[in-house]
């Protein structure tokens, strides 16, 4: 009996390694705080702690599930629509997240072979790329956790997106005010507004455990800087995949001053199965909270298409022609008929 286990322990231990040595593997203080050690089921520890179960890649899964590579038109560069484009800045984050999108790509150099960062040279063709498209309206600083840049990288990034005239928006997708929240100073904060330019920052979370007094606190640094927030999440099987834990993390955001503004399916990453729900599952998520929370509370459940065809929303459909007009459901899940005249 004791050999036995002691056979599964290694064996684990090997898979485990054949994972950090596949997909990047890290976890800051903060998060490492929130685990608990006794829950073999801990929401934190099943975002960040590396799992034999990844090295299964079913048939559906693939190196970049949504395209990205089809849509670079320079290096750093992702556009699948007009009027705005990513601008992945680094490809390191603070933490590594299981299930995450980008898994193949983002990492120190040891897992992925790319320096952390876009080089000086690329970084000057990528805002000359920008400055020549004049539909570019919003620049999406991503990576990679675009919130690694020191406060004055941050802030020569964004003097020099918001002096091309056509750049209004600029938004950074970032998990540190949750994950490091110390990162997030005064001076950071002051560092991504400019007058030329009008700056968003949507924060990734996943679990209200998250949402710490000091991400709260880094969260108001933004917010008091004049920085409106929202945030996106991921459905993750055994992590946020029922109605009290989604309720619960919606409504501290909103709390918070942070607009939830996506709730995403997961994506077909390689290894990722055991954390994906199916789509049945999201819709039904998403009924049951239109009934439980404000407008304010609610997401939109949307999934990025494989091959590059980007985001379709998933919320099941509340209007329907019938014979005599429309049937509309309301958020009671009932449907009544409506006549379209004028
Ligand atoms: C998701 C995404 C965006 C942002 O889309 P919104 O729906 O505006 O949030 C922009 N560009 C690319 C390439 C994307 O994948
Ligand atoms: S923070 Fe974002 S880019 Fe980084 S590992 Fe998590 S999901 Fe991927």
């Amino acid at each position: 009996m004791d050999g036995f286990a002691a056979m599964d322990a290694t064996a684990e231990d090997d898979a485990l390694k054949r994972v950090a040595a596949r997909y990047a593997v890290s976890i800051t203080p903060a998060m490492q705080a929130l685990i608990d050690p006794a829950d073999p089921a801990d929401p934190i520890a099943a975002q960040f702690a590396p799992d034999a179960r990844e090295l299964i890649v079913t048939p559906d899964e693939r190196a970049d599930p949504i395209g990205d590579d089809a849509h670079t038109p320079c290096e750093g560069v992702v556009r699948r629509y007009a009027d705005r484009c990513l601008l992945k800045v680094v490809s390191v984050c603070p933490v590594y997240c299981r299930f995450c999108f980008r898994r193949e790509s983002v990492g120190p150099k040891s897992v992925t072979g790319k320096t952390p960062a876009l080089s000086a040279e690329a970084l000057e063709r990528a805002l000359a790329y920008i400055a020549q498209q004049a539909d570019i309206w919003e620049v999406i600083l991503t990576g990679g956790d675009p919130f690694l840049l020191s406060p004055r990288r941050a802030r020569d990034l964004t003097t020099r997106l918001a002096a091309i005239p056509h750049v209004k928006i600029l938004r950074w997708h970032t998990r540190v005010p949750a994950v490091d929240p110390a990162r997030v100073t005064d001076e950071f904060a002051a560092a991504l507004k400019s007058k030329d330019a009008t700056t968003y920052v949507v924060l990734h979370i996943n679990h209200p455990r998250e949402l710490t007094e000091e991400a709260k606190a880094a969260i108001a640094r933004l917010v008091d800087a004049g920085v409106p927030m929202l945030s996106q999440s991921v459905l993750l099987k055994g992590v946020n995949d029922n109605a009290e834990t989604l309720e619960a993390l919606f409504r501290s955001l909103v709390e918070a001053r942070v607009k939830p503004y996506y709730l995403h399916h997961g994506d077909l990453a390689p290894g990722t199965s055991h954390l994906r729900t199916d789509i049945e599952t999201g819709q039904a998520l998403m009924q049951d909270l239109q009934t439980r929370v404000s407008g304010l509370c609610q997401p939109a459940y949307v999934l990025d298409i494989p091959g590059g065809h980007g985001k379709a929303p998933l919320a099941p459909c509340a209007a329907e022609k019938s014979d005599t007009g429309w049937r509309l459901r309301g958020r009671d899940g009932i449907w009544r008929s409506y006549r379209d005249r004028p």
